[in-house]
């Protein structure tokens, strides 16, 4: 059995391997593809003291980081259930059991996509995710955020304070956000908010996205927006659903909750990153949060002796 096994390979996983194996205990990482979302990013511009880079080169710099520490990495593995018998245990979809004193889960979350035509060709591209990470990269342009949840409305009212104009579409005829950020959007000049509004396709010249299509839901007439962005804000979905039934506990979005210390409702397993209930989905701070979780669980370790 391993001391600790971490469930993951993006930014939290990759931190909390390393911080695990510089204490000189038995560390493996299983994860589904090493790198996590970062694989999908192109530019990276808020990875503090690193002015620049890109997601595959960050990727590979973390997976060099964690094979220096003897790091046991199994790839293509995905984790399918989680016990626990004195050891926890990991049951991955090939069939196979990991045994480890300690669990880290830093299974990450996934952006609902819209699943429209040209979604998928202009991701990064002008299709985004992110607005604290792509925002600036639209300044002074036409942008549109598809979305008006909070997360949409807060996408709004951020991305108005650096782009030229922003567009909020929303499916229903009502928005979901609070009111206190409704408001807040309603008072900034450059922000309108159509409703009713089924975006149709992501439309681009080849290289960029240059406008969206909608469909105005009271008449069935299609309509042209032209923007240079289009940030989808559909909602975040962890990647947790292999937990359910298990006893770590979780919010009824599926995000793990964790204390402090990174410790979920089970003990022996902690959780980091995108996974559970931290505010905000960043690079650094899930990386932040995958070192706390391996402190975490080495604490667990030399209080709780070996089964
Ligand atoms: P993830 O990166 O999601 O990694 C999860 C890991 O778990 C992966 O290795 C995955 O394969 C694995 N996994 C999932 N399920 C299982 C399973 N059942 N069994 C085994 N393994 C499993 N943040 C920034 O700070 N700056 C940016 O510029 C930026 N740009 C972004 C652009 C895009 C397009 C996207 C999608 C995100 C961006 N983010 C950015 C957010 C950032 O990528 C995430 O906050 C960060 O990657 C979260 O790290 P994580 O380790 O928690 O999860």
């Amino acid at each position: 059995p391993y001391d600790v096994l971490v469930v993951g390979g993006g930014p939290a996983g990759a931190a909390a391997a390393i911080y695990a194996a510089r204490k000189g205990i038995r560390t493996a990482i299983v994860a589904e593809r090493f790198g996590g979302q970062v694989m999908d990013t192109v530019g990276i511009e808020n990875f503090i003291s690193v002015p620049y880079t890109e997601g595959p080169k960050l990727a590979a710099s973390l997976e060099q980081h964690v094979k220096q520490y003897g790091v046991e990495v199994i790839t293509e593995q995905r984790a399918a259930a989680i016990s626990k018998d004195g050891y926890v245990n990991v049951d991955l979809a090939s069939g196979a059991t990991l045994k480890s004193r300690s669990v880290i889960l830093a299974t990450g979350a996934r952006w609902r996509d819209l699943n429209v035509p040209g979604e998928l060709e202009y991701r990064t591209k002008g299709v985004a995710y992110c607005p604290h990470c792509d925002g600036p990269f639209f300044k002074g342009k036409r942008v549109a955020v598809i979305g008006g949840g909070n997360s949409g409305i807060e996408a709004a009212i951020d991305l108005a304070g650096i782009v030229e104009h922003v567009t909020v579409v929303e499916f229903a005829d009502t928005l979901r956000a609070d009111e206190v950020l409704q408001q807040k959007a309603r008072s900034m000049a450059n922000i309108d908010i159509i409703m009713s509004a089924r975006t149709t396709e992501v439309i681009g010249d080849g290289s960029k996205v240059t406008g969206m299509d909608y469909e105005d839901r009271t008449t069935g007439e299609i309509k042209h927006l032209a923007v240079a962005g289009i940030f989808v804000q559909i909602g975040l979905v962890p990647n947790t659903e292999f937990l359910k039934g298990s006893e770590v506990a979780m919010t009824r979005f599926g995000e793990i909750e964790i204390d402090t210390k990174g410790a979920t409702s089970l003990p022996g397993v902690y959780a980091a990153g995108d996974a559970t209930t931290v505010p905000f989905k960043q690079i650094i701070i899930s990386m932040g949060a995958g070192a706390t979780a391996a402190l975490g669980a080495f604490d667990y370790l030399i209080r709780n002796p070996a089964p």
